[in-house]
C-alpha cells in the first residue's frame, strides 16, 4: 500500500506553550512528532492524566524536535502505556532528553511521596505520572542522526533534521510522505543565537506547522550584555544578590557566556559567581561535550565556565543559601516551580536590596508568572513572603525567536505552504502572528485547535 497524507491532528501545544504533540495519520502510518507534557496551570496539567486519544502502540513512530520537557516528557508515559517504536532525535537531543527526563520523574516521584506524607491528594497512595523506573525502560527507544540526513522510515517516508537554532541539538523536522512535506518548526531560534547557530532557511514546503510564543512580541534592542551588567552593577552598589532563576537547557549557558565576556572585557565587578543547580552542570557538561554545534570560538567554549562555582552539593549549597554576602546566583527552575532557586527567593525576596532577574518565559499558572504579573507576595514552602526585592526582566535573552524573526524565517521560502498550521502559544500570541503572516505575506493560516483533526491532501 502506498503511503499518503491523511490528516494532523494536535493533541497538546495549542492555546498553550506546553504539551506539544502533533499526531500524523498517514494511509498506514501514524508518526508523533514531539511527546511533550502539560506544564503550569492545574487544568493543563490534569490533561497529563487523561487517556492518551490514540492508542500509544498504534503509533509507529516518535520523532523529537528537542529536548525540552514540554516536548518530550510526556515519553515514558507513552512508552509505559505501550508505544514500542523508534524515538528519532538528534545526537545531543539524546542526551539532553535523558537528563530531562531522569530530573522529571524524580520531581513525580517526590510530589506523590510528599502528597501522601501530608494527605493532599484525594488518593490514598498518590501515585507519580512515572517513575525513574520508566525513563529507564525508555531511553533505549532514543534512536540519533546526523542534522541534513535523510532518514528512511519506509518506501514512501522519510524526514531529516535541520538546525532550528533553539537550543543545543535542536531541529526542524522536515516530513516527506509520497513527494509531499511538512516541515515542523519546533521552537524557532532568534536569527541570530547566542550560542547556537542561525535557523537553516527552509525554502519548500506543502504544509508547516509553526510555532508562536512570541507571535506578537518583539525582543528588546539593547544589547543584552549591557542590560545584564546594568542590573548587576544596580545589586551591587545596593550590596545585595542577583538571583537569576533559569532553565538549565541553555539559558544556564547563554547567561555563564555573557558573564565570562564581561569579565574578558574587564567589565564584570568582582563578585562571585554560582551555578547552583545538579541539573545545570549535568547539562553544562553536555554543551561542553558538543562544541561543533556552538557557533563560538574554541577558545570561548574552552574558557567560558572557569569563572563559575559548579554546585551540586547540597550542604555547599545550603550554606551558599544563608549567606548574605553580594553575588550572583544562576539556579533552576526557570519559572521558580521547585529547584534550589527556591531557597533563594524564601531567604532573600523580603529584601529590597536584592534583585530577581527574570531571564525566560513564565507559564501561566507558575510562580514566575505571578511574580511577573505583580503579586506581592508568594507562598514557599508552605509560608507566605513579601515580594521585596527589586524585580528585573530581560526577554530578549529568550530561545525563541520573536515576530519579526519568525517573519524573516518565512520570508525563505519560495512559495507559501498549502496551510500553515499555527500552535506553541498562548491564544494572543498565535493570533496575533496568523494576523500579520495572513496581512504581510497573505498566506493560508490556521490557528491550530486540540484534538480536531484537518484533513491533508
Ligand atoms: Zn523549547
Amino acid at each position: 500500500m502506498q503511503t499518503s497524507l491523511r490528516k494532523i491532528t494536535f493533541l497538546g501545544g495549542t492555546e498553550t506553550v506546553t504539551g506539544s504533540k502533533i499526531l500524523i495519520d498517514a494511509i498506514d502510518k501514524r508518526i508523533l512528532i514531539d511527546c511533550g507534557l502539560f506544564q503550569g496551570l492545574k487544568e493543563l496539567r490534569k490533561l497529563n492524566w487523561a487517556k492518551f486519544s490514540v492508542p500509544p502502540e498504534s503509533i509507529n513512530e516518535v520523532i523529537l524536535t528537542h529536548a525540552h520537557l514540554d516536548h518530550t516528557g510526556y515519553l515514558p508515559l507513552l512508552v509505559k502505556n505501550g508505544f514500542k517504536g523508534p524515538v528519532h532525535c538528534t545526537l545531543p537531543t539524546r542526551d539532553l532528553t535523558e537528563i530531562i527526563l531522569f530530573d522529571s520523574a524524580k520531581i513525580q516521584e517526590e510530589d506523590a511521596s510528599r502528597a501522601e506524607k501530608y494527605h493532599y491528594s484525594k488518593h490514598e497512595h498518590p501515585q507519580p505520572l512515572y517513575t525513574i523506573q520508566d525513563v529507564v525502560e525508555t531511553l533505549p527507544l532514543l534512536v540519533s542522526h546526523e542534522l541534513h540526513e535523510w532518514v528512511l522510515l519506509s518506501k514512501d517516508l522519510s524526514f531529516q533534521f535541520q538546525n532550528n537554532g533553539h537550543i543545543l541539538g535542536s531541529a526542524f523536522v522536515e516530513l516527506m510522505i509520497n513527494g509531499k512535506t511538512i516541515v515542523f518548526s519546533g521552537d524557532i531560534g532568534k536569527q541570530h543565537p547566542m550560542l547556537m547557530y542561525p535557523p537553516k532557511k527552509i525554502k519548500n514546503a506543502d504544509y508547516l506547522v509553526l510555532e508562536s510564543t512570541y507571535g506578537e512580541r518583539l525582543h528588546e534592542e539593547e544589547p543584552v550584555k549591557n542590560l545584564l551588567l546594568n542590573i548587576i552593577e544596580e545589586t551591587l552598589d545596593r550590596k545585595g544578590i542577583l538571583m537569576i532563576p533559569s532553565f538549565a537547557v541553555e539559558r544556564a549557558q547563554e547567561i555563564i557566556y555573557l558573564l565570562y565576556q564581561l569579565e574578558k572585557e574587564q567589565k564584570l565587578p568582582k563578585i562571585p559567581i554560582y551555578l547552583d543547580s545538579p541539573m545545570g552542570v549535568k547539562t553544562t557538561s553536555v554543551y561542553d561535550s558538543f562544541r561543533d554545534w556552538q557557533n563560538i570560538s574554541r577558545h570561548d567554549a574552552e574558557n567560558m565556565y572557569d569563572q563559575v562555582h559548579f554546585i551540586t552539593n547540597f550542604e555547599q549549597s545550603k550554606a551558599i543559601v544563608q549567606n548574605k554576602e553580594p553575588k550572583i546566583i544562576i539556579a533552576g527552575s526557570g519559572m521558580m516551580e521547585g529547584g534550589r532557586i527556591l531557597h533563594y527567593l524564601n531567604n532573600h525576596i523580603e529584601n529590597e536590596r536584592n534583585t530577581l532577574l527574570f531571564v525566560g518565559f513564565q507559564c501561566q499558572g507558575t510562580r514566575g508568572r505571578s511574580i511577573l504579573e505583580g503579586s506581592d507576595s508568594i507562598k514557599f514552602f508552605g509560608e507566605y513572603r513579601k515580594v521585596k526585592c527589586q524585580i528585573r526582566s530581560i526577554t530578549s535573552l529568550s530561545a525563541h525567536g520573536d515576530q519579526e524573526d519568525i517573519l524573516k524565517w518565512l520570508r525563505n521560502f519560495e512559495k507559501p505552504p498549502k496551510t500553515t498550521f499555527i500552535n506553541h502559544g498562548e491564544p494572543h500570541q498565535s493570533d496575533a502572528l496568523r494576523a500579520k503572516i495572513e496581512h504581510e505575506l497573505g498566506w493560508n493560516v490556521k490557528v491550530a485547535k486540540m484534538n480536531v483533526p484537518y484533513e491533508l491532501s
